[in-house]
């Protein structure tokens, strides 16, 4: 079973995911720890997000790879744990240029497919449920204002240590939001068969409950 979880960022995506893949027990897959990953290599090795014969180089010489068990998880680089520098300031700022070349999302697409090849998982990000599983069994598009959004990712800053304005992130939210959407390949938005799920004023009890009610009868079938 492949449950698609969308959304801009800060929307509630990730926390609501891995609790429904904890409670359910099944694989929890990140695609933006993914995107992030290809980013801080890249901003390490100086490779501009324009080049992509450079670009297409390094994604597919980098292994990405995912231990662990939730909420112990972790994220490797070529066998270095880059789970906290991927959260960084630096790589936020820039994810959203390194991931729109068709050489890093093709790549990063088929090592996302081959995942969840014969997995039951929960995958979130931006394109799942248009792009990489047209066909996944449920469909969610996660939303929230973007005031909301930015007083949450204020709190997931303050636990790396860094201290950010809401101001500051309403705009660096929007402004990824609106390159993501905006890209040629893959642009963040709902799949028609959707449930869109407005989190502004829902806790992550009622997010989960909602998803894991409709995913049980699946998964009993
Ligand atoms: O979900 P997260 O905020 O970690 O994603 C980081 C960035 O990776 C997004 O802003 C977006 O630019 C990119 N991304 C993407 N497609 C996905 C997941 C993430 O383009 N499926």
């Amino acid at each position: 079973m492949i449950i698609a979880i969308d959304g801009p960022a800060g929307s509630g995506k990730s926390t609501t995911a891995k609790a429904v893949a904890a409670r359910l027990g099944i694989t929890y897959l990140d695609t933006g720890a993914m995107y992030r990953v290809i980013t801080l290599k890249s901003l390490r090795t100086g490779v501009a997000a324009c080049d992509e014969p450079a670009l297409a180089e390094l994604t597919a010489n980098t292994i990405i790879s995912f231990t662990g068990v939730l909420p112990d998880t972790k994220v490797w680089m070529d066998g270095e744990d880059v789970t906290d520098a991927i959260r960084g300031s630096e790589v936020t700022k820039y994810v959203s240029d390194y991931c729109a070349p068709s050489v890093v999302r093709d790549a990063l697409v088929e090592q996302q497919r081959r995942i969840a090849q014969g997995n039951s998982v929960v995958c979130e990000g931006r394109d799942i449920g248009t792009v990489v599983f047209p066909d996944a069994d449920l469909k969610f598009f996660m939303t929230a204002s973007v005031e909301e959004r930015a007083r949450r990712r204020q709190k997931d800053f303050e636990k790396l240590g860094v201290s950010k304005t809401v101001e500051e992130l309403v705009k660096e939210i929007s402004l990824r939001d609106h390159k993501d959407s905006t890209r040629a390949n893959s642009p963040l938005r709902k799949a028609q068969d959707a449930v869109e799920i407005d989190t502004t004023s829902l806790d992550l009890e009622m997010q989960v409950k909602f998803i894991i009610e409709r995913a049980l009868p699946l998964l009993k079938q």
